[in-house]
This record gives C-alpha cells, sequence and structure tokens, in this order.
C-alpha cells in the first residue's frame, strides 16, 4: 500500500511539473511571437523613414542587427539591396505576401516557418514614397526549438521535483499508512484511525468477539473430552486415516506400555507390535477389527473401528481394555473344567469296569466283597470331589450364604478333631487341641470346612507315629487359628502353587492318599470370605505349620489374602 501511495504522489508530481513547465513555454513562445513580430513592424518602419530622409546610401552605410534582414524592393518586385545576400542572386520579390501586400496597401506582413531550421520568419514590408518597399525580417524560434533550448533546465527541475516528490510521497505515504499499521488487530479502536475505516474496524471487533466465542467453546469441549477420557479405566485414541494420534489417553498409553506421545505422533509409536498394526490396518479397511495384546505383564483387549465419513474411512478409534483378570478366569475355567472332567473319569471308569465284571459274573464269589469295597470307595471319591466342587462354586460366585453368626473357635476345632478322631488313630498320630475359645463372626458352615481340609492333610500328609497340634489363639482385634503336622511337609518350590484347584504336589504318592486337591482352594477362598489371611511355612520330612489370622470384626469391603 505504502509503494502504491509512494508511486501515486511521485506520478502526479512528475505529470504536474512536466504540464507546468510545457504550458509556461507555450507560454513564453507566444510572447516571443508577439515581440518579434513588433520588434520587426517597428524597425522596418524606422528604416523606411530613415531612407525617406536619407536616401538609399542609409542601407548600404548602416551595419544592421546579424538576426534582422533588411531587404529594399522595387516597385517591380526587383531586389535592389539585401544585407545578407547579394540583391542580384536574389528572385523576385513581388510575389512574397508581405511585399505583396505593402505594394497594394502600404504596409504587409507575413511569417513562415522553417523546418529544417525549427525557426520561424517574421517579415514586415514597409511602401515608401517612390513605390519602392523596405523589409525586414526577423527570426525566432520555433515552440519545438525554445522547448529543446530549455531541455537541460527542464530536466533539472523535473530531477529536482522527482526527488523532492519522492520525499515527499515516501514521508505522505507512511503517515498515510501509520495508523493503518497501528491498528490493534485483537482489540480494534475505531476512535483511534481513520473515520473512513470505521465500519471495517467494528466488523473486525464483532468477528473477533465471535471467534473469541468459539475458542472458548472449543476450548471448554475440548477440556470437557480430556476430563471424561481421563476418567476412563479403558485406553481411548483416536487417530486420522494416516494414523497420526489427534487424541489419547493417559489410560491407553499406561495399557499400552508406552511412554509420552505429543500430538501428530504415528499410532505405532505407541505400541509396534504385529497384531496391533494388522488390528489397525484391518480396522482402516473399514472393519471393525479386535485383537488381544500381551504388555505390561497383561492382556489387552484392542477394538478398532473405523470411522466412516460417506464412503471412506476418516479416522480410528481404538478402545483398550485390561483383560487380564478376565483372560485368566477364563483360563481357570478351562483348566476347571477340564480338571473336573478328569477327575471325575477317573473313578466312574473304575466303578464301571467293577461293575462290569461283577454283572458279567467273572468275579469270583471271595472277590465279591472287594470289588463291593472299590466301588464304595471310588463313589465316596466321587461324592468328596462333588461336595468340594460344590462348597467351592459356592465361594466362587460368592453365593455362600452371608451368615454373621457368632462361631465360637474353640468348640468348632473340639467338633472338627473329634470327627476325624477314627483317621489320627489310624495313622497313630497325636492329636492336640490349646489355647483359648475366641468368637467371632462369620459362617461356622465355611470355618468348619477350612479347618477339617486343614487337619484332614495334616493326618493325611503325616507320618504314622506323628503329631498333628490345632491351637487356637486371642491376638489384638483378631482370632489367629495354627494347624501344625509333623508330617511330609511341601518342599519350597511347591508351596506357592499348593491353593490352586487341582494341584497336588506329588501326583503319584498322592493317588494313594485320598484327596481331590480342591481342599486348599476351599481353604483359600473361606478364608477370603471371612477377610483373613493364611500363612504357609513348611519344610519337607518335617512337617507343615499353617496360621490363620481371621478380623475378629468384620469388615465387609476388605479381601482376605494369601502370605
Ligand atoms: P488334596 O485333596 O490333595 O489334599 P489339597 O488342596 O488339600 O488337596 O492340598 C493340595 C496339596 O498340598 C496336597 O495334594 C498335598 O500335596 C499338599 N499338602 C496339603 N497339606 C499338606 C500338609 N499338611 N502336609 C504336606 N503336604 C500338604
Amino acid at each position: 500500500m505504502t509503494k502504491k501511495i509512494f508511486a501515486s504522489i511521485v506520478t502526479i508530481c512528475g505529470i504536474s511539473v512536466m504540464a507546468v513547465m510545457l504550458l509556461i513555454t507555450a507560454l513564453l513562445n507566444g510572447k516571443t511571437a508577439d515581440s518579434a513580430a513588433g520588434h520587426v513592424r517597428n524597425e522596418s518602419r524606422l528604416i523606411a523613414s530613415a531612407v525617406e530622409k536619407g536616401g538609399s546610401d542609409y542601407l548600404y552605410h548602416t551595419d544592421f542587427d546579424k538576426d534582422m534582414r533588411v531587404t529594399w524592393i522595387d516597385s517591380g518586385g526587383k531586389v535592389r539591396f539585401d544585407s545578407h545576400k547579394d540583391a542580384d542572386s536574389l528572385e523576385n520579390h513581388a510575389d512574397r505576401e508581405e511585399v505583396a501586400a505593402a505594394l497594394k496597401t502600404g504596409e504587409g506582413s507575413s511569417s513562415r516557418y522553417s523546418e529544417t531550421i525549427m525557426k520561424k520568419t517574421v517579415n514586415y514590408a514597409v511602401r515608401l514614397s517612390d513605390g519602392s518597399v523596405i523589409r525586414v525580417s526577423g527570426v525566432h524560434s520555433s515552440f519545438t526549438a525554445q522547448l529543446l533550448k530549455l531541455i537541460n533546465p527542464i530536466l533539472l527541475i523535473l530531477a529536482a521535483a522527482a526527488l523532492f516528490s519522492a520525499l515527499a510521497a515516501s514521508m505522505v505515504s507512511r503517515n498515510i499508512v501509520k495508523p493503518i499499521n497501528d491498528i490493534d488487530l485483537e482489540h480494534p479502536d475505531a476512535q483511534k484511525s481513520y473515520k473512513e475505516l470505521a465500519p471495517l474496524l467494528e466488523k473486525l471487533r464483532t468477528q473477533n468477539s465471535k471467534v473469541s466465542r468459539q475458542m472458548d467453546e472449543i476450548q471448554s469441549r475440548r477440556e470437557q473430552f480430556s476430563l471424561m477420557t481421563e476418567s476412563m479405566t479403558e485406553g481411548l485414541i483416536i487417530a486420522d486415516p494416516k494414523l497420526m494420534v489427534l487424541a489419547c489417553n493417559t489410560a491407553a498409553l499406561k495399557l499400552l506400555g508406552a511412554g509420552d506421545f505429543h500430538k501428530g505422533q504415528s499410532i505405532y509409536s505407541l505400541n509396534n507390535s504385529d497384531i496391533f498394526r494388522r488390528c489397525l490396518l484391518n480396522a482402516l479397511g473399514g472393519r471393525r477389527s479386535e485383537c488381544i495384546l500381551r504388555t505390561g505383564g497383561g492382556q489387552r483387549e484392542v477394538i478398532a473401528s473405523p470411522a466412516n465419513s460417506i464412503d471412506m474411512v476418516c479416522g480410528l478409534v481404538v478402545f483398550i481394555m485390561d483383560v487380564t483378570e478376565k483372560q485368566e478366569l477364563e483360563t481357570m475355567r478351562r483348566e476347571f473344567t477340564s480338571n473336573v472332567s478328569h477327575e471325575l473319569k477317573t473313578p466312574l471308569t473304575t466303578i464301571y469296569g467293577t461293575a462290569d465284571m461283577l454283572a458279567s459274573g467273572m468275579v469270583q464269589s471271595d472277590d465279591v466283597a472287594q470289588f463291593g469295597e472299590n466301588i464304595r470307595g471310588e463313589a465316596e471319591r466321587l461324592i468328596n470331589l462333588i461336595n468340594d466342587i460344590i462348597s467351592l462354586s459356592k465361594l466362587d460366585e460368592d453365593s455362600a450364604p452371608r451368615e454373621n453368626e457368632n462361631v465360637e473357635l474353640f468348640a468348632l476345632a473340639e467338633e472338627i478333631l473329634d470327627r476325624l478322631k477314627l483317621s489320627a488313630e489310624e495313622k497313630n498320630i497325636t492329636v492336640s487341641l490349646t489355647g483359648e475359645n475366641v468368637s467371632m463372626p462369620g459362617s461356622r458352615t465355611i470355618l468348619s470346612e477350612v479347618l477339617y481340609n486343614l487337619c484332614d492333610n495334616a493326618i493325611k500328609y503325616n507320618v504314622s507315629g506323628g503329631r498333628l497340634d490345632v491351637k487356637i489363639a486371642h491376638a489384638p482385634q483378631r482370632a489367629i487359628i495354627t494347624v501344625a503336622d509333623t508330617g511330609i511337609g511341601i518342599p519350597k518350590q511347591h508351596i506357592g502353587r499348593i491353593f490352586e484347584r487341582f494341584y497336588r504336589v506329588d501326583k503319584s504318592r498322592s493317588r494313594k492318599i485320598k484327596g481331590t486337591g480342591l481342599g486348599l482352594s476351599i481353604v483359600k477362598h473361606g478364608i477370603m470370605y471371612h477377610n483373613g489371611t493364611v500363612r504357609v511355612d513348611s519344610e519337607a520330612d518335617k512337617g507343615t505349620v499353617f496360621t490363620i489370622e481371621l478380623p475378629i470384626e468384620k469388615k465387609n469391603n476388605e479381601q482376605g489374602e494369601i502370605i
């Protein structure tokens, strides 16, 4: 803009100066022409009167001005005298306009323009009393010639004018543009600028406040979005079709085991595994796609959905969920089903085989009792197994009735040891119950199963002549039950797994000892049900001690743990 204003001012100045120069030259030219004509007229009259008085000698003895040509022509037009040329060499002048006029009327004038010398000749002729004519010719420069004569000063003046106008234009244009440049586009103030700009500035101000309102709204929506996504436990990623991340919550980074991220970063920088890539590429192809990733020691379910706009995929929405527990439960469920099937099949096969032999009459009458005993034993195993499964599934599903009766632990232990008296005697195990009576709120049925399984194991996995010592103690706000035996013990590497369902330390040896592998699972869940803890201390061939701590004041929201 400054340049345009500058150019306009300089052009106007240049044109103005040129026009003024031309005008002055034209005026001067007019004046010069007039004065030249007047001068020639006066001279011719003066010379005519001098010749009248002094005769033709005056002409031959006068030194005329070089710029003025004096010619004496007789009445027939023949040149008698010429101040510039030999009179005889000149042609007849009778037909010259000014001479003809003077011969006729007494005085005559004319002017002629010579292209070659770019000059104008002004002639004036006066008739003398003898009929001859004195003609005086003078020249003056044409307009173009005068202009050419003045060209240098004109150019000088033009240059000066150009310089001056350039300086002035620069100053003026800067001054014109300054208030426009000074406009604060963020806070336009119509008072501080040209009043012609007021409507524009007002519009700008309205637009500014509209944009600012919209920006605030966008910002608040963005914050709302971020607040919502940040409070999610599921990961959420939104990516463009080039798989550049547009939004990503902290849960997504955590679940994918990724570090920090910045907007516009590739989604692959969060996880670069083949399975993740395939899942995303499938979704980009327009199909919802799912996969399971193993990251950070857990399993993540990834669901990538394409965001469609008309016929195109314009982005991806990726959900990531922690399914570690779900997958573990699923694995456990599968293992449990397969274990249960196996454990049920084994006694049933024996029962079927034995019964089949009895039915076929192949068994001798002496052996029938033994075969019957086998069937009874396997059936008992089946019943025990089914009972354990029922107990466990009740505890698992939390469908065991939430009993909150007062359980007398010492009396309960007494009752259980009484039930196991026979088995203990069979193995020659000395049983003792010490301590004090502690009563606690809880489920008598579940606590009975817990104690029964621990004491039963302490007898089963004991050595002949061994000991089983049960102790009930009272500690601040909790009851402590200790079940110690002097049996075969549990090798260290197995201790961490004995609470797993169907886990038995030594399968071949365990075959001989009746058991389902579910007893300690029931113990674990029973203790968790009561928000208690259980600890195992064992040494192979020396014995095992199970220490249970149960809160006397029941808190429903706590979970027990296995140490
Ligand atoms: P089971 O029905 O086989 O007894 P449990 O779940 O009760 O199943 O026990 C799991 C395994 O832990 C047992 O098979 C046994 O190997 C081991 N175990 C449990 N209690 C004892 C103990 N007191 N002494 C030695 N080993 C034990």
